[in-house]
């Protein structure tokens, strides 16, 4: 808990005194950065937004619809499913936060030891016990790790903060081979992953996440959301509804609608971030950065001749905030989230002057 700033009171519960709290990426309130350090979308939100949450502000003083059937029947549609296989949460951090809670306590969890920071954390503060699975020399995640896993699967799929990908046979096959849930958070899917929804016929164990923060540009809305099996669904609903039935309020609903409804508007965010990421990465490789094939919006790139703690200060100098993982297999590198085209011309420039320094 240091790392907030907070000296434990004698009053906390002895069990939570080790909890190592999540430390999210900065968010400086002071200078004005280029800011590619959280994986935020560099576009604002869908246009129609605005409009529609003054039409909301009218209806502010009553609570908010704690089925959110309007936007579960939206993203149901998405998905091609039932309004009852669609769970919507406070950012897909709570979602995750309700699935250690409902699927994790007698089994465990298990996890790769680079992904996710948030898995860990949730794992320690519903004090389950997890198995936690190295990534390969390439960084890559091993699916036969999880095959036949007692614990509950948490899979990141594109990972982070690599970028890398398992494919649908791996998540099929691991989703097959166990009785646990198997929960693939895609929170980067839309930048070039390939969802496994066609695999959720197949598996009542599978629960995919998904987030409005990335590719939906919403990211201070905090709205999240699953689909699976109706049985999975309806655990996550008893968790909520014994937590906090208005979990998602009421503006946050009607933009995260919104934003389903504008799909052009999605997909042309979408592909100007594909075009720059592809951009930065041919960039810096030609500079010989080692830079991890990424399937997400951000890039996982090892600086020459530096350590990425020293390149990340370095930009940071410069007013270009990326965040750095410190660790004996992620200290070369730095994530780099993709922004915009003129913003990835901004970090190669910066870039070509640290490396000519
Ligand atoms: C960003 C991220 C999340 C959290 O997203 P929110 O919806 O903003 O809570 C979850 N999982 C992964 C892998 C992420 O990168």
């Amino acid at each position: 808990m240091a790392a907030h700033g907070n000296k434990m009171s004698k009053y906390l519960d002895e069990r939570l005194a080790g909890l190592q709290a999540y430390v999210p990426g900065e968010q400086p309130q002071d200078k004005r950065y280029i800011k590619l350090n959280t994986n935020e979308s560099p576009f604002p939100p869908a246009p129609g937004i605005e409009a529609e949450l003054k039409r909301v502000y009218a209806r502010l003083n009553l609570y908010p619809d704690p089925d959110m059937a309007e936007l579960r029947d939206e993203l149901a549609a998405l998905c091609g499913v039932c309004r009852d296989n669609i769970f919507v949460g406070n950012g897909s951090d709570e979602v995750l936060a309700f699935c250690f809670l409902a699927f994790c306590g007698t089994r465990g969890a298990r996890f790769a030891d680079i992904t996710y920071g948030f898995y860990r954390v949730y794992a320690d503060l519903c004090r389950i016990s997890s198995r936690v699975m190295p990534l390969d020399g390439d960084l890559a995640l091993k699916p036969e790790d999880y095959i036949g896993s007692d614990e509950t699967v948490f899979i990141a799929n594109p990972n982070a903060p690599t970028g890398l990908l398992l494919s649908l046979e791996q998540i099929d096959a691991i989703a097959g081979s166990t009785d646990a849930p198997v929960i693939i958070d895609e929170a980067y899917v839309d930048f070039g992953g390939e969802t496994c929804l066609p695999l959720l016929k197949k598996h009542d164990n599978l629960l995919i996440v998904r987030t409005f923060s990335k590719s939906r540009n919403l990211a201070g809305g905090r709205i999240g959301w699953a689909v699976g099996s109706r049985a999975l669904i309806g655990d996550l609903n008893s968790i909520k509804f014994s937590f906090n039935p208005f979990n998602v309020n009421m503006l946050s609903q009607a933009a995260a609608l919104c934003s389903l409804r504008d799909k052009a508007y999605f997909d042309s965010c979408v592909t100007a971030v594909k075009e720059a990421r592809a951009f930065a990465a041919d960039r810096l490789r030609a500079m010989g950065f080692e830079v991890i094939d990424s399937h997400a919006n951000f890039l996982f790139a090892a600086p020459p001749g530096m350590s990425g703690r020293e390149y990340y200060l370095r930009l940071k100098d410069r007013g270009v905030l990326v965040r750095h993982f410190p660790g004996e297999r992620t200290g070369r590198f730095v994530r780099i989230t993709v922004g915009t085209r003129a913003q990835m011309e901004t970090l190669v420039a910066v870039t070509e002057q640290i490396c000519k320094e």
